[in-house]
């Protein structure tokens, strides 16, 4: 199994990063979760997109992971050439999200069936909201998800992906759980989003401070890693931002509490399980 960091970038624009987007590719089985600023721009230099996904998983609903998630929908309807079905899953709350996508794309998605003659459907989401237990079954590909603690953001919720044998977590942002505990239980990797509270502490900006309550911080990313036995900790959606040389910083951090690999670094970073 692969994991692809497609967006490594937190809600602030970054040059070099997008948004909060990671691919798992199991078998001949691709799997998106979050769709972020920039992510079909990294997909496709990972060499995938939209009509090769079998399905999108939000963790939440907060905008940066889901601000392309219109993006997806277009290019997977326009690239297809049968009507297909993008499945889309996620915490309660995510059919909202997806008919208010749906809504905006109205003009263009007007626009386009008068225009192409062979486009005679419009675009085809299907969602399914969750909160615990199974989720998909594809290919030789189980995920499960369950619920997180990003509050007050309400509902979210981590995935685990298992195949042949391997286990890949998603924990989405939060910070430290018992969903989340039992999700990583001996997890091959465990992709957490991390938060540097003693460089966020150095910022006095109140709206800026609010962060560091429901984040895992880069310690309680490796405690979580430590207590389930997780193999490789891959850590991603950098706040304040990881910036050119700090990496071995990040990752001495990390190692404090946590004596498996430790992966961080730039989008399109990949984790072979
Ligand atoms: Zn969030
Ligand atoms: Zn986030």
């Amino acid at each position: 199994m692969d994991v692809v960091l497609l967006g490594t970038g937190n809600p602030l624009p970054d040059p070099n990063r997008a948004g909060s987007a990671t691919l798992v590719r199991a078998g001949g089985t691709q799997l998106l979760f979050d769709a972020g600023r920039g992510v079909l721009l990294r997909a496709a230099a990972a060499g995938t997109g939209p009509a090769q996904w079998a399905a999108v998983l939000l963790t939440h609903l907060h905008s940066d992971h889901l601000t392309d998630l219109n993006d997806v929908i277009t290019t997977h309807w326009v690239q297809s050439f049968v009507p297909t079905t993008l499945q889309v899953y996620g915490p309660p709350g995510t059919r909202e999200v997806v008919d208010g996508a749906l809504a905006m794309l109205g003009p263009d998605i007007g626009y386009r069936l008068a225009h192409h003659a062979d486009l005679t459907w419009r675009p085809q989401v299907e969602v399914t909201e969750l909160l615990s237990g199974p989720v998909l079954e594809t290919g030789g590909v189980r995920v499960v998800a369950e619920p997180t603690d990003h509050r007050p953001v309400e509902p979210s919720v981590g995935y685990r992906v298992e195949h042949d044998g391997r286990s890949v977590v998603i924990g989405g942002d939060g910070i430290p759980c018992e969903g989340l505990d039992r999700l990583c239980a001996g997890a091959d990797a465990y992709v957490q989003t991390v938060l540097r509270d003693d460089l966020v502490r150095m910022v006095p900006v109140p709206r800026f401070q609010d962060t560091i309550d429901y984040h895992s911080t880069v310690a309680q990313a490796a405690q979580t890693a430590a207590r389930a036995g997780v193999r490789t900790l891959v850590l991603t959606h950098y706040v304040p931002g990881l910036f050119p040389g700090q990496e071995d910083e990040w990752r001495a951090l990390a190692a404090e509490h946590f004596a498996g690999e430790i992966v961080l670094g730039d989008d399109l970073t990949t984790v072979t399980v």
